[in-house]
């Protein structure tokens, strides 16, 4: 098994470049669904809201390649990327940001689209030899500020 450090430079691009291309799939699939947001800014605080934001490796190397600085120690009842309810790291943010809408209309769409998307995601890892690692948001935070960045030893789904 190799890490994201193993890489070549073009491999890197490739393995960012598709991870891209099912994240505008997955847009589009979701998208299909007309769920609507309302900006409550709610579903990036975490604790407030009751749920974790979990995202697999290959997902924070995306977001962590782009993403604004954030403080640290993180906090794992709000993401550090939501500035005044707005998502500062939007184009990067990984699959669980964009199948979570709160709209009632949505209800039981997001699970098909997430199993879908991560079953794919799992794919690509494995088509690079880079293990699977899926973890929830601060973990990946916490292993960047330490240097470890994308490790593949986060808890297995
Ligand atoms: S990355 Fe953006 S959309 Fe996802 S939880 Fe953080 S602020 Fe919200």
């Amino acid at each position: 098994m190799r890490r994201f450090s193993d890489l070549s430079e073009d491999e890197r691009r490739e393995v960012r470049s598709r991870v891209f291309k099912l994240y505008d799939s997955a847009d589009a699939e979701i998208r299909s669904h007309g769920p609507v947001c309302v900006a409550s800014g709610k579903c990036c605080r975490f604790a407030e809201y009751g749920h974790t934001l979990f995202l697999s490796h290959l997902e924070a190397d995306v977001l962590l390649s782009a993403a604004p600085a954030y403080e640290t120690p993180t906090d794992k009842s709000f993401c550090p990327f939501q500035v005044n309810k707005l998502c500062t790291a939007r184009e990067h943010r990984p699959l669980g940001c964009r199948v979570y809408y709160c709209d009632p209309n949505y209800a039981g769409k997001a699970e098909p689209i997430t199993e879908n998307y991560l079953d794919q995601l799992k794919k690509l890892s494995q088509e690079f030899d880079l293990g699977w690692s899926y973890a929830p948001l601060h973990r990946f935070l916490d292993e960047q500020s330490a240097g470890l960045v994308c490790s593949p030893h986060a808890p297995s789904l």
